[in-house]
């Protein structure tokens, strides 16, 4: 990967993708002076394993819909091809490997994935591979730091506040657009329109 400073990985469910996404993406790609934003469909995220998500292949072709248009993206199957759960230590070190020592790697959540991270592999090792950056979530007061006490060190947990980022307040999610898709209702500027088109012409959310 043809890049010098720094790249932002961005991994998600991405079911579908929305303009959520893709404008904190950006917004934050600009923050940080990134060269590039990685979009990573997971394969089977470790959080969502009971849930029912529609099949990778079409979760990473409106990945790729999505972005055909904006050299700053690009979309990485690297999490498709490993078996078992996606765990985000061992695509970081994938993106290390790739990009060489001197790149910063990003790597970026939305607030409401704060509380997960305690669960996260190996959260400790992962904050020391990569830079986390928080955008804000609407409706997600951003006060669950105390969780992570029992995972990670106190500079770990200030270098991670310390990486919330101001970013617009959007107020989608893939939830709410497959509850639309089910309910007949418009997705329109929601999702790209061709995100739009893939999920109305294969019948997706029925
Ligand atoms: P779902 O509603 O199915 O849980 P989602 O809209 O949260 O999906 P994911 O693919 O699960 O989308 O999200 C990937 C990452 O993007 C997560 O870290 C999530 O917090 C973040 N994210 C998603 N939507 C937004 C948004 N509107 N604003 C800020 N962060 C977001």
């Amino acid at each position: 990967m043809a890049v010098n400073n720094a790249i932002l990985l961005f991994g998600g469910t991405f079911d579908p993708i929305h303009n959520g996404h893709l404008i904190i993406a950006r917004a934050v790609a600009e923050q940080l002076a990134v060269e590039k934003v990685i979009l990573i469909p997971s394969a089977v995220p470790p959080h969502k394993m009971d849930q029912q998500i529609s099949p990778a292949a079409d979760r990473l072709q409106m990945t790729q819909l999505a972005v055909s248009e904006d050299y700053l993206f690009e979309v990485s199957d690297c999490e498709l091809h490993r078996s078992g759960p996606s765990y985000t230590l061992e695509t970081v070190l994938h993106f290390r490997q790739l990009c060489g020592p001197a790149v910063q790697l990003f790597w970026l959540i939305g607030a409401d994935t704060i509380s997960d991270l305690p669960g996260w592999y190996k959260i400790s090792d992962l904050l020391e591979h990569c830079t986390i950056v928080t955008a804000a979530r609407a409706g997600c007061e951003m006060n669950d730091w105390h969780l992570l006490s029992d995972k990670l060190t106190s500079p770990q947990i200030l270098r991670l506040k310390k990486h919330v980022l101001q970013t617009p307040l959007i107020e989608i999610s893939a939830t709410e657009i497959r509850r639309r898709v089910k309910n007949n209702q418009s997705i329109h500027y929601l999702v790209p329109a061709a995100v739009n088109d893939y999920i109305v012409s294969g019948g997706l959310y029925q």
